[in-house]
Formats: structure tokens, sequence, C-alpha cells
């Protein structure tokens, strides 16, 4: 069988790669073209597809009958792909579940922690030596430790992301999930988004994207947060309304955001690179070599499986 990994990776998976299976390394890191994405249905048995690779019903049409039948995700989220559209044509998909989520809550709690403590603007003042000297009022933030934490999507990232909020900042945590959690903390769920966005003090996205997410953050929902409050997106950036977000920041809606994900990545719109209260950065939720090696490794597994004839252990 022939395995197309459409991405450098890490050099031990790279090696498990070559010595156990049929397998062409894409050399370019820029996500696959439609022609790509086609040539990958028509030419190989089993494609590693990655974030940026949009294997939407139009593609599968344009391959009816395709030799790929497993699209072995490097990555938790695979909004990317039509699942239904690939599983109509046959096509398994499977995905990297658990193998980031530590790594991205880190993340999450780098975004909050730079985006409360204005880290960010703090660090481009001393960098451009416009710093004068401490004093007691200079760049007043939020202090995290105690306040109130909402988490929108309480699964593996969300919970990691709880986790390190509560234990570590004894923080009150209150979640918006499409079911109830039986959780190691106290953790309160709210009703609705907007019932949630009016108590808390920071909030974190974790839920996936796709058409069930998209913009499940908007206008309203910012409206309805505290205006001291703090807003971070680990998720994917559709799932947030980004022009509302800013409106909503140009308001005083809300005090900051911080940003991993954006709605049209890896272009951000003029007005958040203009903003000092907006925390930005290049979707580095899982960026550490021995995560990716971790992902790697799992998508070989379900490759191997698939090879094999096995069940695939991380079918979506
Ligand atoms: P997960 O375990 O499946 O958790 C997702 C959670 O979102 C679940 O608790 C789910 O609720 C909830 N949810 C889904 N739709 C919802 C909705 N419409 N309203 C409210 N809650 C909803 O996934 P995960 O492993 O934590 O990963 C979450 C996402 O993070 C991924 O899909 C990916 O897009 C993103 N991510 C980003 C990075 C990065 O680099 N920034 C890295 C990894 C992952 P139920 O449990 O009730 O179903």
């Amino acid at each position: 069988m022939k395995l197309w990994l459409t991405r450098p990776l890490p050099e031990t998976v790279e090696a498990r790669a070559r010595a156990g299976f049929d397998v062409e390394i894409r050399s370019s890191n820029a996500p696959l073209s439609g022609d790509e994405m086609r040539h990958a249905l028509r030419s190989y048995d089993i494609v590693m597809p990655t974030l940026g690779d949009r294997f939407q019903a139009d593609v599968f049409a344009d391959v009816p009958e395709p030799r790929c039948k497993l699209l072995a995700n490097f990555g938790v989220g695979y909004n990317h792909i039509d699942v239904a559209a690939a599983q109509a044509a046959g096509v398994a998909v499977t995905n990297t579940p658990g193998a980031v989520t530590d790594a991205t809550a880190d993340i999450a709690m780098t975004l909050l922690l730079m985006t409360a403590r204005r880290a960010g603007e703090g660090e481009r003042m001393v960098r451009a030596g416009a710093w004068a000297g401490w004093h007691p009022t200079q760049m007043l933030g939020l202090h995290v430790t105690g306040r109130t934490l909402g988490i929108v999507g309480m699964g593996r990232i969300g919970q990691a992301i709880a986790h390190r909020c509560h234990f570590g900042f004894g923080m009150d945590v209150r979640y918006v999930s499409r079911s109830e959690k039986e959780l190691p903390f106290a953790a309160t769920r709210d009703a609705s988004l907007a019932e949630m966005a009016g108590r808390c003090d920071v909030i974190v996205v974790a839920v996936p994207g796709g058409a069930e997410t998209h913009h499940l953050l908007d206008a309203a929902f910012f409206a309805a947060m505290q205006p001291h409050a703090i807003f971070v997106n680990i998720a994917r950036g559709d799932v947030v309304d980004e022009s509302a977000l800013i409106a909503a920041l140009k308001a005083g809606h809300l005090s900051a955001a911080g940003l991993d994900v954006y709605e049209y990545e890896p272009a951000i719109p003029p007005a958040l690179l203009e903003m000092e209260n907006v925390t930005l950065l290049p979707h580095l939720g899982t960026a550490a070599l021995n995560v990716r090696t971790d992902m790697g490794m799992m998508v070989l597994d379900n490759v191997q499986a698939f090879v094999e004839g096995r069940a695939l252990p991380n079918r979506v």
C-alpha cells in the first residue's frame, strides 16, 4: 500500500514511516492545492492530511472511485475534512486525540497570563526602549488568582485548562458544553453562553471547529461579557466571529483577548495587529517536538492498523 505524508514530520516519525511503509513524503509545508488533494485521492491508498487541507465534498465528487481508503489526519481537529463526504466515498478518517491535550492547555495558559498581565504590550515597550522604570500604577493588569474561569467546550483540552486554573490559580470554574461532565474539581455548568459570559472574568474557547460551532462566539456573546473580562481562543478561528470580536474590543465590552487561531489564518485583520490589548500567537498549540512526534506516531498507529486490517484506533 502506498502512503503519502503531505508534510515533513519529525525525524523519528519519518524514519518509522520509511521503515514500515511504502511512503512518499511531500517536501512542502504549504496546504495542499485542489489538484494535489485530487491527486492524493487517486494515487495513494493512505494519505496524511493536516490543517489547511480542505478535503471538502467537491474534492470527493471529482474523484468518484478513490484509490485512497484512509485519511489519517495529523491533528485532533479535523474540521477541514468533510467526514460525511469522505465516508460516502468509502474513505475512513482518523485523528490524533489526547496527544495534543496538555500542550494545547499550556498554550491557553500562556495566552491567559500574557493577556491578563499585559506581557506582550510590556515586552514591546521594553524592546522599543520606551520603559521609564517601575512605578506603582504602571501597566496594571488582571490578577487571575481566585477569579472565575468560563470554558466553552469542556472536552479533553477544556478540562486540562480548567484543571490548571482550578488547582494552580484557585479559580472557580464554569462551563458550557453539550453534555454535563463529571470532573475531579468543582465546576458549574451554565445553561447558555450569554449566562456564562456575564459571570466570568476569563473565558477560554476549546470546542471543535465545523458547521455546528461556526461563529458560536458572536456579537451577542461579546456584548454579554464583563468589561474587565478577557477572552482566549485556542480552538479554531472560525468558531469566533472575528469582526464581532474586534468591534466588541473597540466598544469596551471586554478588556482584552488572547488568540492562537484566526478566522482566515494565516491572515490576521490589521485591526487586531494594531491593538495593544490583544495577544497574538501563530497557532502554537501543539508546537513542541515531542508533541508533534507523538501526533505523528499516532497517525502511523492508525496507518499500521489499516494496513494490517485491524480496527482503526482513532476513527472519527
Ligand atoms: P474534545 O475532547 O472533543 O472536546 C470538545 C468539547 O467541545 C466537548 O466537550 C464537546 O461537548 C464540546 N462541544 C462540541 N460542540 C459544542 C457546542 N456546539 N457547544 C458547546 N460545546 C460543544 O476535543 P479536544 O481534544 O478537547 O479538542 C478541541 C479542539 O481544540 C479541537 O477540535 C481542535 O480544533 C482544537 N485544537 C487546537 C489546537 C491549537 O493548536 N490551537 C490544538 C489542538 C486542538 P461534549 O463533550 O458534550 O460532546
